[in-house]
């Protein structure tokens, strides 16, 4: 039908980080509040993603696996507006087509372990787990030479899954993470607040204002930003999210900005997290899920209501 064939169109997994993300996405759905997440190579020969959470049956973990199977369906009108994250049934199956994928799950009365090798199921045991799923994938694309060979260097796609996690951190501060690559821990973020993870994240910040619920134009703005004198000299220190989702959006960056007018340094750049909340119906959906850009329906509600948020913010800490 027109979702399926619309949500085909996407690719899922391009590298390591968007393989991060799909997996880490279904831990979060599956209820998960412990993370582990670790990758060899920069994800490249080997990325692992375990969780406690609700786990698989037998039957649930064979449909895992088949392409445009999910336990989230929706229509794609509703992705904006969904509290689960998945709804294609399409990462499981496209990573198991590219790697050699094992999954080990278990529901809390049994466990099971399936092992696949470019998309095809070659054995499924019973074994012994705690509740919660563990998804290991080795030699991303090591059947596409093509598509292997156009990944970054280790070190570009190690930063690349970084950067993933730290969205995660950032969007789940309830949620428990440790993050390694190979032995060494790069993340060990236990539950928290969103405070915290901020500073984890940028412990250069050493002043920063929390925004929280400034609510204007049907739009709800929370997050964090940084006082004017901590800052980047590019804008690699800014987050944005639209209802939960991340966005890249540079009229976001320039609208932050604008806010701290004459306050910052030309040149210079502050550090935000910010979370914008408004109805799903001001969002254009015909943007394909996967991209990471948005597109509002009046775009300039949204970036004044930023601005005018961040100048009003820094205004009230200036007394
Ligand atoms: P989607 O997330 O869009 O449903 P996926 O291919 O990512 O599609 O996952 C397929 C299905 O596998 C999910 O709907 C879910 O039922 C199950 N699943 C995947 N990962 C997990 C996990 N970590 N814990 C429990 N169930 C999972
Ligand atoms: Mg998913």
């Amino acid at each position: 039908d027109e979702v399926v064939s619309k949500i085909a169109a996407g690719e899922v997994v391009v590298n390591p980080a968007s393989v991060v993300k799909e997996l880490v996405e279904n831990s979060i759905d599956a209820g998960a509040t412990q993370l582990e997440i670790v990758i060899k190579n920069g994800g490249k020969t080997y990325i692992k993603v375990s969780d406690n959470g609700n786990g698989m049956s037998k039957d649930d973990l064979l449909l895992a696996v088949e392409r445009y199977t999910t336990s989230k369906i929706s229509d794609l009108e509703d992705i904006y507006n969904i509290t689960s994250y998945g709804f294609r049934g399409e990462a499981l199956a496209s990573i198991g087509e590219v790697s050699r994928l094992v999954i080990t799950t278990s529901d809390g009365e049994s466990s099971h372990k399936l092992e696949m090798i470019g998309g095809k199921v070659v054995k499924v045991s019973e074994t012994f787990r705690e509740r919660g799923t563990t998804v290991e994938v080795f030699d991303l694309f090591y059947n596409i030479p093509a598509r292997r060979k156009f990944l970054s260097s280790e070190r570009v796609e190690k930063r690349m899954v970084t950067e993933v996690v730290e969205r995660f951190l950032i969007t789940k501060p309830s949620v428990a993470f440790l993050f390694k690559d190979e032995e060494s821990v790069i993340y060990n973020a236990p539950s928290s607040s969103l405070e915290s993870r901020f500073s984890l994240i940028f412990p250069e910040v050493k002043d920063f204002q929390t925004i929280e619920n400034f609510v204007q134009n049907d739009i709800e703005i929370n997050g964090i930003i940084s006082s004017p004198q901590f800052f980047r000299k590019n804008r690699t220190g800014q987050v944005f999210f639209v209802n939960g989702r991340f966005v890249l959006d540079n009229m976001l960056h320039l609208s932050l900005e604008r806010g701290y007018g004459e306050a910052l340094i030309e040149g210079t750049h502050p550090y935000a997290v910010i979370f914008i909340n408004l109805p799903p119906k001001e969002i254009d959906v015909n943007i394909h899920p996967q991209k990471l850009q948005i597109k509002f329906s009046d775009p300039r509600i949204v970036y004044d209501t930023l601005a005018r948020c961040v100048r009003e913010r820094l205004r009230s800490v200036q007394g």
